[in-house]
């Protein structure tokens, strides 16, 4: 008997719903470059329903009990105090969602000697300390695409709620004002500007194929160049290195994977590169940028905005300064668990659990780590090492 242990994020304070806003989601037979939605043998859950929180449990219950396996679920993840801690030394499988990682650093991974998959239910793990994985022929795997259109949607929604400042103009209308020129004084279009992404993934080249309509002019960059039909289709400027593409744009996007050669690329040295007045969106993962470096710039104007879902450590602790920082545009880590993508995710855990059960391969899509080696998509985005460092202060978060 294997115990599974999943660790999700909090019910609603008013209680798991009971009623929803709408019946059904949108059918979506497959993601743009051919790969397939997630392929479980069967699901017990109802699309459309609160799958991430406690409650929701992924619908995978029935599923791993069947098998005669534990199932743990619990949101009590920091601290040496937490549930997660007290399931370390006899847990299989853990399963996290990147919104509320479940930290698994390398002390961690040490004392749970039978530790043999790290499932994100989503995509990003670099909650993983990737290396310990490795050195302890841990499995690690996420449900590649799940969200990715989720997320693109969110930068959009970002960009121009940042560039037309929309949120302080809702604000003024809420509190009863009109003060239009209040409202305006910071307000743009974006058509003409440039917008640039760093990482044309799945993410970034949907970001930029949704900002394409809007006629602005699109830039990236990447370790991999697009095909020449994808950049002629959509009139891309790719720039060799990260820091040549900052001073050109009028909006940034981040769209790569957190890992040591990423971890802080957003620094006071780099902001220096950025034109006066840039806007920042980040939705990849918080540590991309150094923290104060962000408050700094936006403090003196660097920066005209900055918005994101993304935080280090995870859940942000009550005094993390972007909660309060000027011209901010910030939420919870929220853009990949729609209820649409918690769908998605939920389908391709149970899928992944079922290869893990079976003795079936796991797609190499969703690979990240396998072997004692980097894996499938994990070898092509990531480097080895860990970006887990300062996790520990997640335990500072207290209930709002
Ligand atoms: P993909 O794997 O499709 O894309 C990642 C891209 O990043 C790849 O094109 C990769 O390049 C590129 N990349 C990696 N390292 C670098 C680097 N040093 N410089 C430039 N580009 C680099 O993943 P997705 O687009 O689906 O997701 C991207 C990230 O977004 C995830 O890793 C995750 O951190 C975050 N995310 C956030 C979510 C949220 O809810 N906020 C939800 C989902 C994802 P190449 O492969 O060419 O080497």
């Amino acid at each position: 008997m294997a115990k599974v242990v999943c660790v999700l994020y909090d019910d609603p304070v008013d209680g798991y719903p009971t009623t929803y806003a709408r019946d059904d989601l949108p059918k979506i037979d497959k993601y743009p470059d051919g790969q397939t939605l997630p392929t479980p043998k069967a699901i017990d859950f109802q699309p459309g329903t609160l799958l991430g929180s406690v409650s929701g449990e992924l619908g995978l219950r029935k599923y791993v009990e069947s098998l005669g396996h534990e199932f743990v679920v619990t949101s009590s993840k920091d601290g040496p105090n937490s549930d997660l801690e007290k399931h370390l030394a006899d847990a299989e499988v853990i399963i996290s969602q990147p919104f509320w990682p479940a930290y698994l650093t390398a002390d961690r991974i040490k004392r749970a000697p039978k530790l043999k998959l790290a499932l994100t239910a989503g995509i990003g793990s670099d909650h993983v300390d990737l290396q310990a994985a490795i050195d302890h022929d841990v499995t690690v795997a996420e449900v590649t695409y799940c969200n990715s259109h989720s997320v693109a949607e969110h930068v959009v929604m970002m960009v121009l709620g940042l560039v037309r400042n929309y949120i302080p103009s809702h604000d003024w209308a809420r509190n009863g004002g009109w003060n239009i020129a209040d409202c305006v004084a910071r307000s743009y279009d974006v058509e003409g500007m440039h917008v640039g992404t760093v990482a044309a993934g799945r993410i970034g080249l949907r970001v930029l194929r949704l900002l394409a309509p809007f006629d602005m002019h699109l830039h990236y960059t990447d370790r991999h160049r697009l095909p020449e039909a994808v950049e002629k289709e959509l009139n891309l400027t790719w720039h060799p290195t990260r820091e040549e593409m900052y001073g050109v744009c009028d909006v940034v996007t981040l769209n790569c994977p957190l890992h040591p050669e990423t971890e802080h690329m957003i620094n006071d040295e780099t902001l220096k590169l950025f034109k006066r007045g840039a806007y920042l969106i980040n939705t990849a993962r918080g540590k991309l940028c150094d923290r104060d470096a962000i408050v700094r710039a936006l403090e003196t104007g660097r920066l005209a905005g900055y918005a994101g879902d993304v935080w280090f450590p995870q859940p942000a602790p009550n005094d993390h300064p972007w909660r309060t920082m000027p011209n901010n545009g910030m939420t919870p880590h929220i853009s990949g668990t729609s209820l649409s993508a918690q769908t998605r995710y939920a389908a391709g855990t149970r899928e992944i659990l079922e290869c893990h059960f079976e003795g079936r391969p796991i797609r190499d899509e969703y690979l990240i780590v396998q072997g004692g080696n980097l894996a499938g998509v994990g070898a092509h985005s990531y480097s080895k090492g860990d970006a887990t460092g300062g996790s520990e202060e997640a335990e500072k978060y207290e209930i709002a």
